[in-house]
């Protein structure tokens, strides 16, 4: 039997309630393939730093450091509660940043997929759904503006000032261009890079790395779009694109916009892959405007799960079981609130209820061991 360990970072606002449900797929599928998840649970984010003062504490860096893969809800606060933490130790930059850095989680992979007989809960209309959606977008995650070098002062005029550094290195753009380049040879063969090279000396470097690995996948046609005319595309014409590839601050934005055009952030899971470890978590924040209600879309990290078996655990058929069951439960007419207005045509379930019917309606399916 094999043996895994799990961290499970619950985080803020909606964390718990949608790792809940997340776990509850989890147990499901060790208890029907030869497999064993130790799962530890460790703080992390805003509730860690009112817990012990440090959003990111000591005793869950060895958690992590002990685990085979990370599973993390999202984290923060709402525009005001952050402000009862020190700056530096807010959750993005005193836990979130800091993971990201620990394990080298370099590429990030966020799917933007809707399959075409659950367009109705894109906000686009269905002649530009077309026959679903399905992206992936690949954002490098440990570099740019993000993690480059941070100054704050008063400058000779007596103004406040600010300067961040976006610094990449060739070696860093390489990487992740890789990544993007061996995923588009397993699926259309067709990279968007996005980049700003007209402004952006960064993005003529990116640009210029990718040109010069680009010859090592001769059979990846490669289409380059300024990250502005992308987000336009992105609604206009979203079946155009298949892998998308791009820098950490616009693969950000992007992806956003990619749940946007889904119909809610809760459809978007991540992989944030490194080269020792990785961990998985939604695309998304924490929520504070719906927590504790038990209305959140689970779909972000269950999802997560999926891509942890996949990527981590080598078991790409229970993860696509998973995807199977998730949309099976949408496709029998249920939704939750984020996806459908009042009064749509659909019967509407919480949070927890979602989570039950994907456990029916997965168990229901044959498991199959391995990829
Ligand atoms: P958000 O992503 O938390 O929420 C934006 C909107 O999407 C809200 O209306 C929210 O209700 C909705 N939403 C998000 N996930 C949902 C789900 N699973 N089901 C249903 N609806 C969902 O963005 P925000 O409000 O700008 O940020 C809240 C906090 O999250 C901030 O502190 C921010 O810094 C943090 N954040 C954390 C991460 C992360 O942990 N990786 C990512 C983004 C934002």
């Amino acid at each position: 039997m094999r043996h895994y360990k799990i961290a499970l970072l619950e985080g803020d606002g909606i964390g718990p309630e949608i790792m809940k449900e997340a776990v509850k797929v989890l147990k499901l599928v060790e208890k029907r393939n030869d497999v064993k998840f130790e799962l530890t649970t460790a703080d992390f984010g805003a509730s860690a730093y009112f817990k012990c003062g440090d959003p990111f504490p000591e005793e869950t860096k060895a958690i992590c450091d002990r685990a085979d893969a990370i599973i993390k809800g999202p984290i923060g606060l709402s525009h005001e509660e952050s402000k009862k933490i020190p700056v530096d130790k807010q959750p993005e930059r005193g836990a979130l940043l800091p993971l990201r850095a620990r394990f080298n989680t370099y590429a990030n992979y966020r799917p933007v997929s809707l399959p075409k007989d659950l367009g109705h809960f894109s906000p686009l209309k269905p002649e530009i759904v077309g026959d679903g959606i399905d992206i992936i977008m690949v954002r490098e995650l440990v570099g740019g503006l993000y993690f480059g070098d941070k100054e704050t002062g008063v400058n000779e005029q007596g103004l406040r000032y600010v300067k961040e550094t976006l610094e990449y290195d060739e070696a860093q753009i390489a990487r992740i261009m890789h990544q993007a380049l061996k995923l588009s040879m397993s699926r259309k063969k067709v990279l968007h890079n996005i980049h700003k090279s007209n402004v952006l000396k960064s993005s003529v470097l990116w640009n210029e790395v990718l040109e010069e690995i680009a010859p090592e996948y001769p059979e990846v046609e490669i289409k380059h779009i300024l990250v502005d005319a992308a987000a336009t595309l992105l609604c206009l014409n979203p079946g155009q694109f298949d892998v998308m590839v791009m820098e950490n601050m616009f693969g950000d934005i992007l992806s956003d916009q990619g749940g946007g055009i889904l119909g809610s952030l809760g459809l978007m899971p991540s992989a944030c892959i490194g080269p020792e470890k990785s961990y998985y978590e939604p695309s998304h924040g924490s929520a504070p405007d719906i927590a504790g209600q038990n209305i959140a879309n689970p779909y972000s990290m269950i999802g997560s799960v999926a891509m942890m078996l996949e990527h981590s655990f080598d078991m790409a058929g229970e993860a696509r079981n998973i995807w199977n069951a998730m949309q099976g439960v949408f496709g029998d007419g249920y939704s939750t609130p984020d996806l459908s207005r009042p009064g749509a045509d659909v019967k509407m379930i919480h949070t927890d209820e979602f989570g039950e019917k994907v456990v029916e309606k997965l168990q229901a399916m044959p498991a199959v061991a391995g990829p």
